[in-house]
């Protein structure tokens, strides 16, 4: 396998977008495709790249943003009085069209405990317009397969569905492994441009109303044991992150083999 560069940018570019269209591409996933001046040179990677999003408050007619230079984003972003500054949420490039200028950016629709939609983000997406305002600022890739690596284990819940779509897309062909990847509904299951070794397991959670991202845990604490040599992206809820890490390195995978993220955290696990 050959590696691919570990690719956060030291100098992140933010781009200006607008909404072009929005679409809802599976039961529990909406899709908002964006567009922008100098989107066409947004430096896609492939793989899981991913972007902080920066999207304008309700009562705001013009999106402001943080002006820095190099990396330091944050403390400027902080600088902004708390009722001009942007919404900013975590997301990963769906697709990228360089000749259209075009990203998608899929969104986890999910919903509280009596029915109503949550996530100022995924409100956001499911009310987009076209003409809406929104920025992203490029944060590379993190999925950091060593070129050595006798096989590839993904696991995620549906946040990660982007990425492993995109992982799926970019392997290598001759890439032999599995994917294990939750999603909330069988409507929710997609074509996977996965190399012909990767064996791909769907993992529904369809009418169980256990947390996010347990149901691929489970199925990732019933893999067979790992081999030292191979390479693991574990990503979602936070305890499918970090239990799932436990996991494969107690079987004897080498945490420098591990790339995992927590994408989020479920709320009744927030007090924890
Ligand atoms: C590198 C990276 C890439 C990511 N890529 C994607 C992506 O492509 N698509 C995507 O949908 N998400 C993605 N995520 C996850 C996303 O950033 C989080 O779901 C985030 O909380 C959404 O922002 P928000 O502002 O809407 O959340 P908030 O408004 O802060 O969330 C409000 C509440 O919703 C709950 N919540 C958040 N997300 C979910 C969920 N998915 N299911 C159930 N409850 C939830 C939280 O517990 C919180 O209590 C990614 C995260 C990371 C770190």
């Amino acid at each position: 396998m050959s590696k691919i560069p570990r690719l956060m940018p030291t100098n992140p570019r933010m781009f200006r977008a607008e909404v072009v269209r929005t679409e809802r591409v599976s039961p529990s996933l909406h899709r908002v495709c964006v567009t922008g001046p100098d989107l066409a040179e947004f430096p896609w990677q492939g793989y899981d790249h991913w972007f902080r999003l920066f999207l304008q408050l309700p009562h705001q007619r013009r999106l402001r943003l943080p002006d820095f230079t190099g990396s330091r984003w944050w403390q400027p972003y902080l600088a902004i009085p708390e009722d001009e500054r942007p919404h900013c949420a975590n997301y990963t490039v769906a697709d990228f069209r360089p000749e259209a200028a075009e990203m998608d950016i899929d969104f986890v629709v999910h919903r509280g405990p009596t029915g109503e939609l949550e996530g100022r983000a995924a409100i956001w997406a499911c009310g987009a317009r076209p003409g809406d305002a929104l920025a992203v600022l490029d944060q590379g890739v993190l999925f950091d397969c060593p070129p050595d690596a006798s096989e590839v284990l993904v696991v995620a819940d549906e946040t990660g569905l982007p990425a492993t779509s995109g992982i799926m897309r970019s392997l290598p062909r001759g890439t032999k492994g599995r994917l294990i990847q939750e999603v909330p509904t069988a409507g929710d299951r997609r074509e996977l441009d996965a190399p012909p070794g990767m064996t791909v397991t769907w993992v529904l959670r369809e009418g169980d109303r256990s947390v996010p991202g347990s149901a691929a845990l489970g199925e990732l604490l019933r893999h067979r044991p790992a081999d030292p040599a191979g390479y693991a992206f574990v990503v979602g809820e936070s305890t499918l992150a970090t239990e799932g890490r436990r996991h494969l390195h107690r079987a004897g995978l080498p945490k420098e083999r591990i790339t995992f993220s927590g994408f989020w955290k479920h709320e009744a696990l927030q007090a924890a």
